[in-house]
């Protein structure tokens, strides 16, 4: 395997590893949309979905992983099976196609054995379809049925490769594939990475406007103690995005102040990467109650108490305060 530095720490080669296929991830995810051939599942509900993006994505990132890790643990959503298909097509970079990744002291001497990375190959996959099949329909500009373009949607998908060590988020990647879709001509996609207590990479942190409050929540897993949790912050703005990934986005980017999620619908995968690179910025990134999410190999995949994210500078205890009682006690660990 050519990575870059081996005897870089173990977590900065994960990361640096994790950006390289979550750029290949991203690939296959843009590929098999326009091949058009999701090959859709039903998982616990009609709105919880999985396509062959899902599928192929998750095979990518846990072979590439595993093959140059081999004593990490690694859970993906798509489950055990998708995960032992060692596809064979395992993504080995080049050492120019990765990065440099530094790791705080702390940090430094973590062993493989110490490790658990949390892998959502796909987030936002409600809007995936939703896109796909706005695009067959051949809708064009403003979709009729949606209410937005086709491609704002895949604006809201990402890849999420989350590391965890001694149950905390320690680093974190991001790719968004359709990155740059308003630009036709540019490269599509970009990936953004973080170590806690070092650095953020992939982006500028912008800090949200000041003097009024956006929040962002879920637009397709929306409830009514979701609902009462967002009218609790008395926001200014409520913009209903796809994606933690891509809802944590807005919180780095300044498009949004507080992602707010009172309902039990997220997983581990979908906040461990968010976490970790939104602590990095200097952001906080916890359960709707504002107590810590555990990450450990062996804690319940569903994050029950909902999920409550601040971008950098906010007041992450302030707006925990104001959820209201009858939310947190509707949302039991
Ligand atoms: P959303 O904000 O609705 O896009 O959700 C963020 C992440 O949590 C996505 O990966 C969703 O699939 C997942 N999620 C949230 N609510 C639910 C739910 N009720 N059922 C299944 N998955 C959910
Ligand atoms: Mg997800
Ligand atoms: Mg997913």
């Amino acid at each position: 395997m050519s990575l870059a530095s081996l005897s870089a720490p173990v977590l900065s080669r994960i990361v640096s590893l994790s950006v390289a296929i979550a750029n290949h991830a991203g690939k296959i995810i843009r590929d098999v949309l326009k091949k058009g051939e999701l090959g859709i599942v039903q998982k616990e509900n009609a709105r919880d979905l999985q396509t062959e993006a899902d599928r192929a994505a998750q095979r990518c990132i846990i072979s590439s992983l595993s093959q140059c890790f081999p004593k990490i643990t690694i859970i993906g959503e798509e489950g055990d099976e998708e995960s032992k298909q060692i596809s064979g097509k395992v993504y080995d970079p080049t050492p120019e196609s990765t990065i440099q990744v530094t790791c705080p002291p702390h940090l430094a001497s973590l062993g493989e054995e110490e490790i658990v990375v949390w892998v959502d190959p796909l987030d936002g996959t409600a809007e995936y379809t939703q896109a796909y099949e706005c695009r067959k329909s051949g809708h064009q500009g403003v979709c009729k049925t949606l209410g937005v373009t086709c491609e704002s949607l895949l604006d809201h998908v990402t890849v999420l490769i989350g590391i965890a060590s001694g149950g905390k988020a320690v680093g974190g990647v991001i790719h968004q594939p359709y990155y740059n879709y308003q630009n036709p001509g540019s490269e599509l996609g970009r990936t953004i990475w973080g170590v806690v207590g070092g650095t953020v990479g992939g982006m500028p942190i912008v800090a949200p406007p000041e003097g009024k409050l956006i929040v962002t929540t879920t637009r397709s897993h929306s409830s009514s103690t979701v609902t009462d949790a967002v009218d609790a912050v008395c926001p200014d703005e409520v913009l209903r995005v796809g994606g933690a990934g891509h809802k944590v986005m807005l919180l780095l980017e300044g498009k949004a102040h507080l992602y707010v999620f009172a309902s039990p619908g997220c997983k581990k995968w979908d906040t461990c990467a968010p976490e970790a690179i939104l602590q990095a910025a200097g952001g906080i990134l916890t359960d709707i109650k504002g107590s810590p999410i555990p990450y450990q190999a062996s804690v319940p995949f569903r994050n029950s108490t909902g999920v409550l994210a601040s971008a950098p500078g906010q007041n992450h205890a302030f707006y925990s305060a104001k959820i209201p009682q009858h939310v947190k006690d509707n949302l039991k660990a």
